[in-house]
């Protein structure tokens, strides 16, 4: 782990924050940072949400009211100190195949590193129950148009789809089969949504998943 510094915190919705602090490796779009607040606690796990080619780091995070770290960034101030450790990770993108990105809430955020970073998908599907967690959303309409799709399963109204992204899927009659599938959220989400890929003949192998527990 590494010392470093904390560039700036904000709130884009309840409870949910982009912390932005210095960037001392190279990084690849889809990669994580594990990061800690001080030594004593083990460190947590974070996708960055920021490009390859930007000047900090980013990630994006729910704050776990009852969690270790989460509380501790939330009330930190720029110039105050995190561990971070190099930045690693599987869950890369690829420019052989055409590829869907499929998230629920924060689980968007390597799908914006992806974007940052030039990269491009002939679908995102982002689940959320309110419209203020629809990150990123002016960036992602702005580059894939209509094939982002705002799926929101509450009740204030505002989305491109009503329901769940499970319940978009379902509702395909064809899937493209080359295409490559990365899936990134809750351990629930990912599997429900794997098994469906796999029942409308997705091969197990062009599903790549990512999971935050
Ligand atoms: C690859 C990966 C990428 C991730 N990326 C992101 C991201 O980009 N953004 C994001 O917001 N999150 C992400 N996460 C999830 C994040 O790492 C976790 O939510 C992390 O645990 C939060 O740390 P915390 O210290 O705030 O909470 P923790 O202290 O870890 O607690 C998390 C929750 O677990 C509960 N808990 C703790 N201990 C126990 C126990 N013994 N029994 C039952 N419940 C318990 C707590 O009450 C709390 O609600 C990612 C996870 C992985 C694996």
């Amino acid at each position: 782990m590494f010392e470093n510094k904390v560039v700036n915190i904000e709130e884009i919705a309840t409870g949910k924050f982009l912390l932005t602090f210095e960037k001392q490796f190279d990084v690849k779009a889809g990669h994580v940072v594990a990061i800690a607040a001080d030594e004593s606690h083990q460190p947590r796990i974070y996708s960055l949400c920021s490009g390859e080619t930007e000047k900090f780091m980013q990630i994006l995070f729910d704050l776990k009211l009852d969690g270790v770290l989460s509380p501790k960034m939330a009330k930190m101030k720029p110039g105050d100190v995190l561990f971070v450790s190099k930045p690693y990770g599987s869950f890369l993108p690829e420019n052989e195949s055409a590829m869907w990105w499929i998230a629920t809430g924060t689980g968007i955020a390597p799908f914006s590193a992806m974007l940052q970073s030039g990269y491009k998908a002939d679908k995102l599907l982002h689940g959320a129950r309110k419209a203020s967690n629809f990150y990123f959303e002016r960036d992602f309409k702005l580059v894939l148009k209509d094939n982002y799709i705002r799926c929101n399963s509450g009740k204030d109204g505002l989305g491109d789809y009503f329901g769940r992204v499970t319940d978009w899927i379902e509702k395909q009659e064809k899937l493209p089969v080359a295409n490559k599938y990365y899936l990134c959220g809750r351990a629930l989400m990912v599997v429900e949504v794997r098994d469906l890929l796999i029942a409308k003949g997705i091969p197990y192998e062009n599903i790549v998943s990512e999971i935050f527990f």
